[in-house]
Order: C-alpha cells, then structure tokens, then sequence
C-alpha cells in the first residue's frame, strides 16, 4: 500500500488527533521498513518504490485486522474489509490498482495539493509505503 503526501498528512493529523504518535508506533513503523527491506537504498533508479509486499504496521497492531477508520484510511485500502472473519493474514490489504487512477483523474486538485505538501515538507516522494511515508513526515514535523 503506497500513500500520497496528502494521505499521509491526514493520516499524521488523525494520528496526532488521537495521541497515538508514540515510541510504540514509531518502532512498529521503523520495524516495518527494517524487516521488508523498504530503505531508500533499496529505491530504483526512478526513486520510486518497487512493488514490494509488507505487513501493514496497523494490520492486527492493536486490534484485529485495521483499526483505521474508513474515513482516514488511504484510498487504496477502501475496497479492503480487514475485519471480515475469514482473513487472517496481512497479504489480503491490496489495492484495485486501475480504480485509484481513475479515482486520481477525477480529483486533479489533490495533484495540486501534493504537491504544495511535497515542497512544503522538502519530501522527495510522490507515493510512499505507509512506514516510510508517516516515518518521513514523523521527522519534518519534529525537526520543523
Ligand atoms: S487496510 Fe490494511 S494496508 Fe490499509 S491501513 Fe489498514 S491495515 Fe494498513
């Protein structure tokens, strides 16, 4: 699951908003990026992510399946039903992939808005995995 600037810093607010930007989180989400491989060493050439797989860092963190609300989870996670009895195992967070670009063609504000957050924020992504993505904003917050 990859977040625009834009959904990480609604992601941040709701968090913040709730007082769970924590050490816990923060080592859940430092953990994330260590035990996936999700490093920007390991970026390609273009500095976008690979389509690699990994745990969601919220996946069963504190309760079963997302404990996000649906209306600040990431786009892509909206056709995902995390607590459905019969999933057990992170692998079924995907994303339908060709409704979120349709999805981005109807709404070319937010391209406007990331990119004010990406100058704003010096971020040098346009999509992210979540760890990396509140772990980036995390820093630019703290060091602002
Ligand atoms: S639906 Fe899955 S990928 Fe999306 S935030 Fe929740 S646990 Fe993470």
């Amino acid at each position: 699951m990859m977040l625009t600037p834009l959904e990480a810093m609604e992601l941040m607010t709701y968090l913040q908003d709730k007082n769970l930007l924590n050490p816990e989180l923060k080592t859940k989400l430092q953990k994330t990026v260590s035990d996936y491989r999700l490093e920007p060493k390991y970026l390609n050439a273009r500095r976008s992510y690979l389509r690699k797989t990994y745990t969601c860092p919220f996946f069963n963190f504190k309760e079963l399946g997302c404990p996000l609300p649906r209306e600040i989870k990431p786009y892509g996670c909206l056709a995902f039903d995390s607590h459905h009895p019969t999933l057990k195992a992170d692998s079924n967070c995907y994303s339908e992939r060709d409704l979120l670009i349709e999805r981005e063609k109807l709404h070319p504000e937010e391209a406007v808005l990331n990119e004010e957050i990406r100058k704003k924020m010096n971020l040098d992504w346009e999509k992210s995995p979540i760890p990396n993505a509140l772990l980036d904003l995390w820093d630019k917050l703290e060091n602002a």
